[in-house]
């Protein structure tokens, strides 16, 4: 991981979640409070403008403070559990990335405990684990693959009943919509595979 690559990568995803802003707005209102679009907004821009003094610094310390400045910045749910995604990652990964699939299976646990959630309960774990299994599956064309699985996981979300967050305060009426938090998981690991892949 180079200095310009890791600028591409952080410049590619924060430019995604900024412009995806209003789409993630109106998932929000349907089952929760509609400040997912803005948290996430105020985050990725926080972390886009501190672009070249995060990529001049080695990996693990480059994540570490991504998630800081996430934490700092989205607020909400999602703040301290996407923070708490990318500082476990920095804190695992070994510099060379070389066990990026161990340090992202450590990370998903990790927001599993802060969040006190599993998969299968209508949030961004609804995606995170998908990914971070077919990762550790590994294989040919995972970056072609794991925006399709990110995508599909995120639609999936819709006909389940939420146990987590605002939405599980709606019981059945949060059936039917899409996961605020699952959908801006799958923007981000859609901006990075093309950020990998470019
Ligand atoms: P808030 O719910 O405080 O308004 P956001 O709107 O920014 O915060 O984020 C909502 C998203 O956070 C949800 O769509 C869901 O994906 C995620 N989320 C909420 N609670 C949890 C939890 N306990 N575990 C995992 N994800 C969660
Ligand atoms: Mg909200």
């Amino acid at each position: 991981m180079t200095p310009e690559h890791l600028h591409r990568l952080i410049i590619t995803v924060t430019e995604s979640v900024i412009a995806h802003e209003h789409e993630l707005t109106a998932l929000d209102q349907a089952i929760g409070d509609g400040d997912h679009g803005l948290n996430m907004r105020r985050g990725f821009e926080a972390v886009r403008n501190e672009a070249a003094d995060l990529a001049s610094k080695p990996f693990p310390d480059a994540l570490k403070a991504i998630g800081n400045r996430l934490v700092m910045t989205i607020g909400g749910a999602s703040g301290p559990l996407y923070g708490t995604l990318v500082i476990a990652l920095g804190k695992e990964i070994a510099p060379d990335a070389s066990n990026f699939p161990k340090a992202l299976a450590g990370a998903v646990g990790a927001v599993m405990a802060r969040g006190k959630s599993q998969p299968g309960q209508k949030t961004m774990l609804d995606v995170l684990v998908p990914v971070q299994e077919a990762v550790a599956a590994g294989g040919s064309g995972l970056a072609q693959r794991l925006p399709v699985i990110a995508r599909d996981a995120a639609l999936a979300t819709a006909p389940v009943r939420a146990a987590r967050g605002r939405a599980s305060f709606l019981g059945d009426r949060s059936m039917g919509h899409v996961d605020p938090g699952a959908r801006s998981t799958a923007i981000i690991v859609t901006a990075i595979c093309g950020a990998w892949e470019g």
